[in-house]
């Protein structure tokens, strides 16, 4: 099986010197499934350090308000590796987004989020999806430029730029070039943002035409994300602007099996961060029963990222074949296809033993 989802960007691949990476345990369901993972990667002999880190709630409790310790600026900056569980973010008040000034300082520019079926292990509608979403990562609305104009008003700025288009759309057709894809879709919604996302659309037709072996397509997003909930197995790679391919990659998820599933990569020039597509989860965090396939298949990314491709193969058939047997946490639990619904722990546990 091809895990090597990521391009290898960095690391002397020859030397047996573990790799050291920096590990945040994040917030809410975040030490659950971090522990749980860790425990794999071990038992599979990832030849990795983790430094641990901490970010987000407890930083900003203790008053540091950037959220983000010295100490871990420090890790992340010479170890240039991130794992990270997910990160608590207030809703509509308190501290800005610490994932946002994450991928924003380090230049995370692009964000990969595979998600593919694996019917009828994990029972979906759409036993063919197979689709890589690649969504620009510093840019538009999450550019964090918002204010209040008058005592009603409010205004947010899609920032996006020449530069950022051309990274992130070049980085799409590249990622589809090395992987063996044959079409790359853009969604936008220029027939509105004529000028932001139209130079977005306007930047992805002039890449299209270097990469002329793969087949190029522009989608309204509404229309786009319909189509993708529809019909997700006629969708290859996608590339957008940031809210959008946020959206949309929890819904492929959720469609494929569960949010719950999906890991991403967060690629820059010199640093790279992995994690779950999902949150915190805080609705069911303490009570052990997380599924922790998001951030296996992040870590995944990661081995295969740092040149430990073969370590990454045996993480990824060992959770296969743990879903296969019908291990299977709440959230893809179902009646007749299901052997056990498993906690977290158990679930990794089982992967162990599969290894
Ligand atoms: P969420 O993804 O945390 O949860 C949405 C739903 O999916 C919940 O019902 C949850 O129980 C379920 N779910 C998520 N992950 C699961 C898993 N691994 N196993 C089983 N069920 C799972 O989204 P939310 O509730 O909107 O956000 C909660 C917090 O997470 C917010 O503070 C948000 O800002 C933050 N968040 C962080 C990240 C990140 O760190 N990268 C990403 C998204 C949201």
């Amino acid at each position: 099986m091809n895990t090597k989802v990521f391009p290898v960007t960095k690391r002397n691949l020859a030397t047996n010197t573990p790799v050291k990476i920096a590990v945040a345990m994040g917030d809410g369901i975040g030490p659950e499934i971090m522990k749980a993972t860790l425990k794999v990667l071990t038992a599979a002999g990832a030849n990795i350090e983790p430094e641990f880190i901490e970010l987000g709630e407890k930083v900003y409790l203790s008053g540091n308000t950037s959220g983000i310790s010295e100490h871990a600026w420090n890790a992340i900056n010479s170890n240039k590796i991130i794992f990270k569980a997910p990160i608590t973010t207030p809703q509509g008040k308190g501290y800005k987004s610490l994932n946002v000034t994450l991928r924003k300082s380090l230049g995370l520019f692009a964000n990969v989020r595979p998600v593919n079926a694996l019917h009828p292990y994990v029972p979906t509608n759409f036993p063919n999806m197979d689709v890589v979403i690649i969504r620009e990562n510093e840019e538009d609305l999450y550019a964090g430029i918002e204010h209040r104009q008058t005592q009603d008003v409010y205004q947010c700025l899609k920032l996006i730029t020449r530069p950022g288009c051309e990274r992130i759309v070049r980085y799409a057709f590249e990622y589809a070039k090395v992987y063996g894809r044959k079409k790359v879709t853009c969604m936008v919604k220029d027939n509105i943002m004529k000028i932001t996302d139209g130079l977005f659309h306007k930047v992805f037709d002039e890449i299209a035409l270097e990469y002329p072996e793969i087949k190029s397509k522009t989608q309204i997003i509404d229309i786009g994300s319909a189509r993708l909930a529809a019909k997700p197995e006629n969708y290859d790679v996608i590339v957008t602007a940031n809210l959008y391919g946020d959206i949309i990659s929890d819904i492929a998820a959720e469609i494929g099996g569960s949010v719950g599933m999906c890991g991403s990569a967060n690629i820059g020039k010199n640093v790279a961060m992995f994690e779950a597509i999902h949150g915190s989860a805080p609705d069911i965090s303490g009570q052990g029963i997380a599924n922790p396939s998001g951030l296996m298949n992040a870590a995944v990314a990661m081995l295969a990222h740092i040149g430990q491709p073969e370590i990454a193969d045996k993480v990824k058939n060992a959770w296969l074949v743990t879903l296969e047997q019908g291990y299977h946490t709440a959230d893809i639990y179902k009646e007749g296809v299901s052997l056990k619904k498993t906690n977290t722990q158990e679930f990794a546990e089982k992967v162990i033993e599969n290894l």
